[in-house]
């Protein structure tokens, strides 16, 4: 008796809301309802399944400026294919991009994103399965950030729109996807068109992180009114402006579906892989990936010479260093430059207590980096929160003691990549440890040249390169590449 009459009461109260619901559109509401009718209509919105982008600009390369307080280098992006489909939840984007500074560097981009799963095919078609961190960023930057698919998820009965409010001349809501994604939706006040999007999403580096998109040079096509200019920001960063010279609704043709190896892949867990090579007593190159490590004992303590890459790989090469010397405390850790590729192990290093030494003008950016929030991922300094201590080098500073005498210097770099550029010398030991000034996979003959004069003007007597990246490589064969490039040209 009492369990019939709840379930009256209930149905009740449903049939209320509903009708409520019918009755009176909410102001969150309101706002993707002008949205719709701004863009052509909810059902040509709903009509529209694909949408084709081709185009080109520019693409700034986010952690990799000259110093922290410059602008990001850029890629003259030509070739833009970006094909959404909205019906199945699916996007990708190709393109190809060449470094604006120098015509040499290029590479081209074929990102997918498919209802979940990311993956990259490289210029062999080979597609790879990313991680579930990538594919999450992909969802907003390939499909919720374009008014189309955003305001098409925002119209779905799954999707709630909230916190209705205003900045200027835009009008914000908050739209909540069925799978959980929040992204902010901005439309101009007047027009009504969507000007902005907004998500945040978490930055290895950079932790959590706003992702912006604008959108503007609105146009007509096949009857739905669509942006031909779309910037974004990651943080303060520029990352791209892009102009669309083509756009069609329904016309795409290719099949964008993430191909079956790569759906069934396992999600890809990162991992660390260090090998150990005793250069001289007491020195050692931690290798095994792309970005190696070189460490150096003293009398009393050991110090790293670069914490790379990321928090799994900073974490085995400390672990690795500790184990080689367990009597003696690992204390600090040189970081040659600031590009995120070679501080990402930054933080991991502060959480283990290191103090870390770099360039002076690295300062700034590595401190806002130690006390940036990590909560969408906490990492291990998040886990552990630690005061981040950093010692700064201006030009040139020697660490001696009974033992061992290092001496870490400013590069004074000109060849454009890195203004605050740190390197390592061991007089004794005539090593010289360094990061992207010379790889001996591919080496970079006007590079070598300018360090080289740098080398010679500190009275460097280098014998053996033991470095960041590459294979280590006698001076000897340092000159030889360098002289053979010099007469080439
Ligand atoms: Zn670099
Ligand atoms: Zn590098």
């Amino acid at each position: 008796m009492y369990n019939i009459g709840m379930t009256k009461t209930v149905l009740i109260l449903i049939a209320a809301a509903t009708l409520a619901g019918c009755a009176r559109t909410t102001p969150e509401q309101q706002v993707i309802d002008d949205a719709a009718e701004a863009l052509g209509g909810a059902e040509q919105i709903q009509s529209a399944t694909t949408l084709q982008l081709e185009g080109g600009g520019t693409n700034g390369d986010l952690g990799q400026n000259r110093a922290p307080d410059t602008d990001l280098p850029l890629f003259n992006v030509s070739e833009l294919r970006h094909t959404i489909d909205m019906a199945n939840r699916r996007a990708r984007r190709s393109m190809n991009r060449v470094d604006a500074d120098d015509p040499t560097e290029s590479d081209s981009q074929n990102w997918g994103w498919d209802n979940g799963v990311a993956y990259n095919i490289d210029a062999k078609g080979m597609a790879r399965r990313q991680n579930d961190m990538v594919a999450r960023e992909r969802q907003a930057e390939l499909f919720l950030h374009h008014p189309l698919p955003l305001v098409r998820t925002a119209l779905a009965d799954t999707s709630t729109v909230s916190n209705r409010r205003e900045e200027g001349g835009t009008i914000l809501v908050d739209i909540t996807t069925a799978q959980g994604e929040m992204v902010t939706l901005g439309i101009d006040g007047t027009s009504h068109l969507p000007v902005l999007a907004r998500s945040m999403f978490y930055h290895p580096n950079l932790g959590d992180s706003l992702r912006e998109t604008t959108f503007a040079e609105y146009q007509e096509v096949s009857g739905l009114q669509l942006p031909a200019r779309i910037t974004t920001k990651v943080d303060r960063y520029p990352v791209a402006d892009l102009t669309l010279t083509r756009q069609g609704v329904n016309a795409a043709a290719e099949d964008i579906s993430a191909p079956a190896d790569v759906r069934s892949a396992e999600v890809p867990a990162p991992v660390a892989n260090v090998t150990v090579q005793e250069v001289a007593p007491g020195v050692w190159w931690l290798a095994g990936q792309s970005h190696h490590s070189v460490l150096v004992e003293f009398s009393d303590h050991l110090e790293l010479v670069e914490v790379p890459q990321s928090e799994t790989r900073a974490l085995a090469v400390i672990a690795r260093a500790r184990e080689l010397r367990p009597g003696k405390p690992l204390t600090k850790a040189v970081v040659t430059h600031h590009h995120f590729d070679h501080s990402g192990g930054i933080r991991a290093a502060i959480a283990e207590g290191l103090t870390l030494v770099t360039h002076e003008r690295n300062r700034a950016l590595f401190e806002e980096l130690a006390k940036r929030p990590h909560t969408i991922v906490q990492d291990a300094l998040a886990r552990n929160p630690r005061e981040a201590r950093i010692e700064t080098v201006a030009d040139d500073m020697t660490v001696k003691d009974a033992m061992r005498s290092m001496r870490v210097f400013h590069v004074i770099d000109g060849t454009g990549h890195s203004d605050s550029m740190l390197a390592v010398y061991l007089p004794n030991e005539r090593i010289l440890v360094q990061g992207d000034l010379f790889n001996s996979q591919g080496p970079n003959p006007k590079r070598m040249a300018i360090i080289n004069t740098r080398f010679e003007q500190l009275g460097l007597q280098i014998q053996r390169h033991v470095p960041i990246h590459g294979a280590i490589t006698p001076h000897t064969e340092y000159l030889k590449i360098m002289r053979s490039a010099q007469a080439a040209s």
